[in-house]
């Protein structure tokens, strides 16, 4: 088969430069996954119960990006949605990230004004202060609360997510949720927050609406390579497998899903609840909150962290650290000598920790770097 673009991978990254090149370009693409379906991570389906479940784990759109926002919009429509998340704290469910109303759920009210008012007068009404940031504070009482935080909201649930302590990973990870000195509930406080009205899947399956698009599912590319003549190529799966791990592997860490379904309408107070504390799992996410179905049963995601192995299991999370950040840089090098044959790109191309709008921001950002250039 001849093509003009080889697209490895029909996630969000994959469908955002085939919808591109299609589109603008005209030229013909061959995207392939080695799964039996699109979207990726993203993708989203009914269960044998009827109820409309993101088959790995929860994923909630949210972007301050007007740019990803409106390109986005194309595809789909939008159910506005703001998500909301309990952490399960010393025997209480207060909202996450930690911020005042957390602090006055947790505390005798003496205590927690006076905390609440020296965090504002000392970090602004507003901010987001990240807890790495938090703990440097000298002020006996922003001391305790940092503390306090680090111990019962980060240390534990970093440990079992990732197997390391917050301050062996990036400060990014642990700044993705930080404290907010305000009564913002909110997970996320993006400009744009609001889920697909037909999910995911559908969004994406638009994407790659197109009669230049040819999508092959169940196909890794290492079993089809020599058989697809092209010029040039999207690469988005892992880019250690790419270069047949000649600098070592690059660490990923993996999940396990537990999918319970339950004979009532719904099995808990938020759409996802987290347990820093207890138990193996980081958190349960009850899947009719984010899709906003009305259903009689209802169905929870729990999550396990486990480490992640070759050929195993799916490597979900690359791991910011200093050490796989230098080890990246060799395989980047590499990317580089191909000279844009082939373009690396999300979050397993990249090996970054994208978000779902910061993967199809990149992706747009390459394609017109790309198309600038011929
Ligand atoms: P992927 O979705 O991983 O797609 C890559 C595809 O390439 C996969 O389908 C894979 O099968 C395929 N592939 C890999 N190697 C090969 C090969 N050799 N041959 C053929 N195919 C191959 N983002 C948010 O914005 N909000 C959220 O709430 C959110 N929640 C998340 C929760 C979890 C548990 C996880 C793991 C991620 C979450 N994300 C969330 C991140 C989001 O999933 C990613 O940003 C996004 O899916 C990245 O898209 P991608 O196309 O780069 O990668
Ligand atoms: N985190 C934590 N406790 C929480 C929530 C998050 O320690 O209750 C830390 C943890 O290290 C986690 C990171 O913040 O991996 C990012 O959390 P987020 O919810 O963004 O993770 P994701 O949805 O990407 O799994």
């Amino acid at each position: 088969m001849k093509v003009d673009w080889l697209i490895v991978g029909a996630g969000l990254t994959g469908a955002t430069f085939a919808e591109r090149i299609a589109n603008e370009r005209g030229e013909s693409v061959l995207i392939l996954d080695q799964r039996d379906h699109i979207a990726g991570n993203a993708w989203d389906e009914y269960n044998s119960f009827g109820i409309l479940e993101h088959k790995y784990g929860p994923h909630i759109f949210h972007t301050n990006s007007k740019q990803v926002w409106d390109y986005l919009s194309q595809f789909t429509e939008w159910r506005p949605y703001f998500h909301k998340v309990l952490g399960s704290i010393d025997g209480k469910l207060v909202p996450l990230p930690f911020n005042l109303n957390s602090i006055d759920q947790l505390f005798p009210s003496s205590m927690a004004e006076r905390i609440i008012s020296k965090l504002v007068n000392v970090y602004g009404y507003g901010s987001r202060v990240p807890i790495l940031e938090l703990l440097k504070a000298s002020d006996e009482d922003l001391r305790f609360i940092a503390d306090y935080a680090y111990k019962n909201v980060f240390e534990q649930y970093t440990l079992k997510q990732w197997g390391m302590r917050p301050e062996d990973l990036s400060p990014a990870v642990t700044s993705r949720v930080p404290i907010l000195v305000s009564r913002d509930d909110r997970y996320f406080q993006d400009t744009f927050q609001a889920m697909p009205l037909l999910g995911f899947g559908v969004m994406v399956r638009r994407m790659l609406s197109h009669p230049k698009i040819r999508i092959m599912l169940k196909t890794r590319w290492q079993d089809i390579q020599d058989q697809i003549i092209f010029d040039r190529m999207v690469f988005t799966g892992p880019i250690d497998e790419f270069f047949q791990f000649k600098h070592g592997k690059l660490p990923y860490r993996s999940l396990k899903f537990q999918v319970d379904t339950f004979p009532f309408e719904l099995s808990q107070s938020a759409a996802v609840i987290n347990y820093p504390n207890e138990y193996d799992y980081t958190r349960i996410t009850e899947m009719k909150w984010l899709t906003g179905q009305r259903h009689s049963q209802t169905t929870t995601f729990t999550e396990f962290p486990i480490p992640h192995v070759h050929g195993q299991t799916v490597p979900y999370y690359p791991i910011p650290t200093e050490d796989n950040k230098q080890l990246f840089k060799l395989y980047q090098e590499e990317s580089d000598a191909l000279q844009g044959k082939v373009i690396f790109a999300g979050r397993l191309g990249d090996y970054m920790y994208y978000n779902m709008d910061q993967a199809v921001a990149r992706a747009l950002m390459l394609f017109s770097k790309m198309n600038k250039n011929g």
